[in-house]
C-alpha cells in the first residue's frame, strides 16, 4: 500500500513524485519505458549523441524551484550554459538576424536587421513582460478547474486585459512590427505550444519576453541530463521508481480511486493516483470515462513534429547551437499543419547543434544536426510511407536554405509523429498535449484534478500544458492540491 502511485515517469509525474514524497508520503511511480523522462530523451550513436525531445531550456527557475526541495539547484546539479545568442533567424532572402541574449544588444541587433524595428522589439517585448507579470500569478498560479479560477486569482478587470486573451498573436504582432518577417519572427513562438500563430491567443507573447528575461539555456551533456538529475533527485528522496512497468488500469470505486492494476495483474493500493500520461490514453484505457474522454477530444491536439538526426561530417560556417530556417510561405504552413493535415512542402526549419556549445555531442570534426519541422499529428499522414521522401525533401528544403549536406552525412534517422505517440503514448504524436489555439483553448484542457477523489492529472496533456517548465509547475499546483484536499478531508 502507497500513499501515492504515479502512472508515467514524465517531467511531470517526477515533479510531482519528488513533491509529494518531500511532504512525507509513500510513493511509488510507474513508467513503461526502461528510463524515466518521458518525451525528454535522449539518442546516441557512433559518438553523436541528440537530444530527442526538448532541446531549449526556458524558465530554469522552475527547476531550480523543484530542485529545491531536494535541497539543491541546477547550477550545483548541472552544468547550465546560457546561450548568446538565444538564436540564429534565416529568411529565404538571404537576410537573418541573431537574437541576442542582452536586451540592448537584441535591440540594436534587430535595428541592424530592419531600421526602426529595434524600438518596436523593445516595445514588444515590454508588452510580453507584463503578459507574463499578471498570467504567472493567475493562469499559472494554481489548477484551472473553470474561467472563475482565472478571474479569482486576477487583481482588477485591467488584468484580463493585460493578459490579451481576445486577439490572436499574429494580429498583435502586427501591431507592432512593420517588417513582416519580424511578424514571422514573433508567430514562430506559437509553436512553443504546438500552436498557429493565427489561432493562438496574443498572450503568448509572453515567450520571447521570457526568453530574453531568464534567458534560453542548455545543460551541458545534452538536455536530457536533466531526466537523470530528476532520477537521482527522486532516488534520494525515497521515492520507489519501477521502470518497464506499464500501468494496465487505475482502480476505483463510483467515488474515489483505490490504486493502480499493473500490465501482468499485479495490482497496488493508493490513495491517491497521480496520471501523468496523456488524457485521452487516461480516459480511453486506463479509467473509461466516456464524459472525461468526449471533453478532452475537445480541446485542441498540439502540432507533432518530424526530426531527422543528421551525423554530419565537416563544420558549418555561421552554424550557431540553435538556428531557424524560415519558410517562404508562413500562411501555407500553418494552413497545412492545422487546416489540411499535411506535412508542409516549405516548413520553417529549426536546428539544433548542440555540438556548437558542447564538443562532447559529437565526434571531432563533426555535427550534431538535429532538424524538427512541425507536422500535423500522427493520424493526419501514413508516417510509413510518407518518411523516407519527407526525410529527402526536407534535406533539399535545407540546401535551399544553403545547408546542403551531400557527401557530409554519416548517417540519418527520422522520428515521425508516429513514433512519438508510440514510444510515450502521446496522443496522435503530439509533441505538447493539447495546443493554445482557439480563445477556449485554455479551459477545454483537462484540469488537474480527476473526476474521481484521490485522482490527479500532471503533464502536458493537462493544465497548464506542454514544454518542461510548464509540466514542472502542473507538478506543482497537484502536490499542492493534494495537500490541500487531504487536509480538507482528514478525519479529526
Ligand atoms: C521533439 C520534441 C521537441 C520538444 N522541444 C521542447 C523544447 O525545446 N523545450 C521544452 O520545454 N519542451 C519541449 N518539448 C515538450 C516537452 O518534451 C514536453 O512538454 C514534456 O517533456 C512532457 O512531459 P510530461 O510530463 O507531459 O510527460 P511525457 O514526456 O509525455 O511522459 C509521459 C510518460 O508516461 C509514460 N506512460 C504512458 N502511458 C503509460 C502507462 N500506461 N504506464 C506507465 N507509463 C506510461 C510514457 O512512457 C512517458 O514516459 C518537446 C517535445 C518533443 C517531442
Amino acid at each position: 500500500m502507497a500513499d501515492v502511485a504515479v502512472a508515467g515517469g514524465g517531467v511531470g509525474g517526477m515533479a510531482a513524485a519528488l513533491r509529494l514524497a518531500a511532504a512525507g508520503h509513500d510513493v511509488v511511480l510507474f513508467e513503461r519505458n526502461q528510463a524515466l523522462g518521458g518525451k525528454l530523451a535522449t539518442r546516441t550513436l557512433d559518438g553523436f549523441t541528440f537530444d530527442t525531445g526538448p532541446s531549449l531550456l526556458t524558465l530554469p527557475e522552475v527547476f531550480d524551484d523543484l530542485l529545491a526541495v531536494a535541497g539543491t539547484s541546477l547550477a550545483e546539479v548541472a552544468d547550465p550554459v546560457r546561450l548568446d545568442p538565444i538564436c540564429r533567424y534565416h529568411w529565404p532572402d538571404g537576410s537573418g538576424f541573431d537574437h541576442r541574449a542582452e536586451a540592448h544588444a537584441a535591440h540594436a541587433e534587430v535595428d541592424r536587421f530592419s531600421t526602426g524595428q529595434g524600438a518596436a522589439l523593445a516595445g514588444y517585448l515590454d508588452h510580453g513582460r507584463r503578459v507574463w507579470d499578471v498570467s504567472r500569478r493567475t493562469f499559472f498560479a494554481g489548477p484551472m478547474e473553470s474561467p472563475v479560477d482565472l478571474v479569482r486569482r486576477m487583481r482588477s478587470p485591467g488584468d484580463l486585459w493585460a493578459i490579451d486573451p481576445l486577439r490572436t498573436l499574429d494580429a498583435r504582432a502586427r501591431s507592432h512590427f512593420d517588417d513582416p518577417r519580424l511578424v514571422q519572427w514573433a508567430g514562430r513562438y506559437a509553436t512553443y505550444s504546438g500552436s498557429s500563430p493565427y489561432a493562438a491567443p496574443a498572450t503568448l507573447a509572453c515567450i520571447p519576453w521570457i526568453e530574453q528575461s531568464s534567458g534560453a539555456w542548455y545543460l551541458r551533456g545534452g538536455l536530457a541530463r536533466l531526466a537523470q538529475i530528476l532520477t537521482t533527485v527522486l532516488d534520494g528522496a525515497g521515492v520507489e521508481v519501477r521502470t518497464g512497468v506499464e500501468v494496465d488500469a487505475i482502480r476505483a470505486d463510483t467515488t474515489s480511486v483505490r490504486g493502480v492494476r499493473l500490465a501482468g495483474g499485479e495490482t497496488v493500493d493508493a490513495e491517491v493516483v497521480v496520471a501523468n500520461v496523456d488524457a485521452t490514453h487516461l480516459y480511453a484505457d486506463l479509467l473509461p470515462d466516456r464524459r472525461a474522454l468526449r471533453r478532452v477530444l475537445r480541446a485542441p491536439v498540439s502540432s507533432s513534429g518530424f526530426a531527422l538526426l543528421a551525423a554530419v561530417e565537416g563544420r558549418t560556417e555561421g552554424l550557431a547551437h540553435h538556428n531557424i530556417a524560415f519558410s517562404g510561405d508562413e500562411a501555407g504552413e500553418f494552413a497545412a499543419i492545422f487546416d489540411h493535415g499535411q506535412a508542409p512542402d516549405d516548413p520553417t526549419l529549426y536546428v539544433c547543434a548542440s555540438v556548437v556549445t558542447d564538443p562532447t555531442q559529437a565526434p571531432e570534426g563533426c555535427e550534431n544536426w538535429n532538424v524538427l519541422v512541425n507536422v500535423p499529428p500522427a493520424s493526419a499522414v501514413d508516417w510509413d510511407a510518407e518518411a523516407e521522401p519527407y526525410r529527402d525533401h526536407l534535406l533539399e528544403v535545407l540546401a535551399g536554405h544553403g545547408w546542403d549536406l551531400a557527401g557530409r552525412l554519416r548517417w540519418v534517422e527520422t522520428i515521425t509523429p508516429a513514433d512519438i505517440a508510440e514510444r510515450y503514448r502521446s496522443w496522435q504524436g503530439a509533441i505538447y498535449g493539447t495546443s493554445s489555439n482557439g480563445r477556449r483553448a485554455a479551459f477545454l484542457r483537462p484540469a488537474n484534478r480527476g473526476p474521481r477523489r484521490g485522482l490527479y492529472l500532471v503533464g502536458g496533456s493537462s493544465h497548464p500544458g506542454g514544454g518542461l517548465p510548464l509540466v514542472a509547475m502542473s507538478g506543482a499546483i497537484v502536490a499542492a492540491m493534494v495537500a490541500a484536499d487531504r487536509g480538507r478531508h482528514r478525519p479529526d
